[in-house]
């Protein structure tokens, strides 16, 4: 350099520098401006040289930061505040990076500014290009339903939408970036996010680890869980290739639901079809033995007559009409079977006690007939239809008073309790007792243990209308084989149906 002038050299560079170049005052005058900055400003030099800085900023308030970082000392050459939209003199506007230097004298005195500005406005338009195409990204993602969320290579939150948060449930507040995947399903665990893994089960340690071995080693199958409210989760993890994991989790509850709804429905249509084909059977073997009791006595009398036998004529006639009754009950008792559907319409609260006390009046004569003692507790409320319940203990009292044991006398006890979201009702007495080996086989139709009709008449129908009954109201009825002083019927209710039915 000392072979030519300092002076030389720096105004070449001056004069040859391709960003402008402002020299200020301290009164913020321009003093001084290279080609570069008059061609990028658009003004001849009169025109330039003696205006005040201000001159050259677009905007307002962008003057009074460039006033403020000034005022501060904030080094431009690196402050990302340094960024001005500049205005040239035909109006129109570029964005540029202001570079400042004070030139200071020998007792330190700022004696001028020297402002380089670099033009990035191709550099701010891709930013705010990128900028857009994020944000645009982020409300698309923030407005899918499914849930959404990518994690690194060491299992930490990177991305994720809104419906992930949701979807995360008690961990959803805790949610950001950086938190493990193992963190949140553990959050969710411990606080009753999943059902299947509650905090208490034995069965979560297991549950969590398959959990998780499907986040780090997805088989690209999605999952269904239980959530929640009783919800359903479709959770899909995917690797991607720089060992990410990208994870959608999808609400499918309604389908799920409707998937269930649709089980239901076949297994309950594929229940009543066996129980129709076992009916069918049962009726058509019940229904013929009388028939073929009428046929075979007419016979007789037919015999008999051509044989002149008139008392045995009397004799036939007797059974043959007996056949006839007893085609007749058993008929009326299939019709009534049948009219009990399975849909229950009159809905109301039922108090237990008031149907025993009418049963009692219904059976009245008929126990004090038989000097039956009955033991009533004090019974608790149902959901249910009341006609049906009728229905349901009369049969149950009605048999405890039939089959009573020839040489005891007679108590029929009937209780009830609440237990949980269930009601109890117990039919008990000390009569001649079932055979804990039929104790399925009473409940079907046409089932019964004693075929002699002049000791105990009946059709069979009674504990099969019961069961009927009882299945209606989403309920069960079971005879307790443990008992063996007599018969003890008990029967389950939900306090309160859920009419799903
Ligand atoms: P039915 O009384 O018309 O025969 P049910 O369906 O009411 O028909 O009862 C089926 C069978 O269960 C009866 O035939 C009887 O053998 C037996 N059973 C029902 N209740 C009692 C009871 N309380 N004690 C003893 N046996 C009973």
């Amino acid at each position: 350099m000392t072979t030519f002038g300092e002076e030389l050299v720096f105004k070449a560079l001056y004069e040859t520098f391709p960003d402008p170049v402002i020299i200020l005052d301290a009164g913020r005058v321009i003093r001084s401006a290279n080609p570069a900055a008059l061609a990028k400003f658009g003004y001849p030099v009169d025109a330039f040289i003696g205006q005040p800085a201000r001159l050259i900023y677009a905007d307002d308030q962008e003057y009074a930061r460039r006033l403020h970082n000034r005022a501060a000392g904030v080094d431009e050459r690196i402050a990302r505040t340094s960024t001005y939209s500049y205005i040239r003199r035909d109006g129109s506007t570029f964005s540029g990076h202001l570079r400042t230097t004070p030139l200071i004298d020998a007792d330190g005195k700022e004696l001028a500014l020297i402002g380089i500005i670099r033009d990035v406005s191709d550099l701010a338009r891709a930013v705010q290009e990128k900028q857009q195409a994020s944000d645009m990204l982020d409300a698309a993602l923030d407005a899918m339903p499914e849930g959404f969320a990518i994690f690194d290579a060491q299992e930490r939150l990177l991305v994720y939408n809104r419906a992930y948060v949701t979807i995360c449930g008690p961990a959803g507040p805790l949610i950001r970036p950086g938190i493990t995947a193992e963190e949140i399903l553990q959050i969710a665990q411990e606080n009753s996010h999943y059902p299947d893994a509650l905090p208490d089960s034995p069965d979560w340690p297991a549950w969590m680890a398959h959990r998780m071995q499907d986040f780090r080693q997805p088989d690209n199958r999605a999952k269904i869980y239980r959530y929640a409210d009783d919800r359903w989760l479709r959770v899909e993890n995917i690797k991607t290739k720089d060992g990410n994991t990208v994870v959608l989790r999808v609400d499918v509850t309604e389908l799920k639901r409707a998937e269930l709804a649709l089980e239901r429905q076949r297994q309950e249509l594929q229940h009543k079809n066996e129980a129709l084909d076992q009916f069918t059977a049962t009726v058509s073997h019940d229904l013929k033995a009388p028939l073929r009791h009428i046929s075979m006595f007419s016979e007789m009398i037919e015999d008999e007559l051509a044989a002149g036998n008139q008392e045995e004529v009397a004799a036939s006639a007797r059974h043959l009409r007996e056949s006839a009754r007893r085609m007749t009950r058993v008929i009326d008792s299939l019709l009534d079977y049948a009219q009990i559907a399975y849909q229950i319409t009159a809905w109301s609260e039922v108090d237990l006690d008031d149907i025993v006390a009418d049963t009692l009046g219904v059976l009245g004569s008929h126990a004090r007939e038989a000097d039956v003692t009955f033991e009533i507790a004090p019974l608790p409320k149902v959901h249910g239809d009341p006609e049906l319940l009728r229905r349901l203990v009369q049969n149950l009292v009605g048999n405890a008073i039939k089959y009573r044991h020839p040489h005891r006398r007679p108590i029929v006890r009937v209780s009830g309790r609440a237990a949980g979201q269930h009601v109890e009702l117990v039919v008990e007495d000390n009569g001649i007792g079932i055979d804990p080996r039929f104790a399925l086989r009473i409940f079907e139709v046409f089932q019964r243990l004693h075929q002699d009709e002049s000791i105990y008449g009946g059709t069979g129908i009674g504990l099969a209308l019961a069961k009927r009954i009882v299945e209606s109201h989403n309920g069960s009825i079971r005879l307790d084989t443990g008992f063996t002083e007599g018969a003890r019927f008990v029967v389950t209710l939900p306090k309160r149906m859920r009419k799903t039915r």
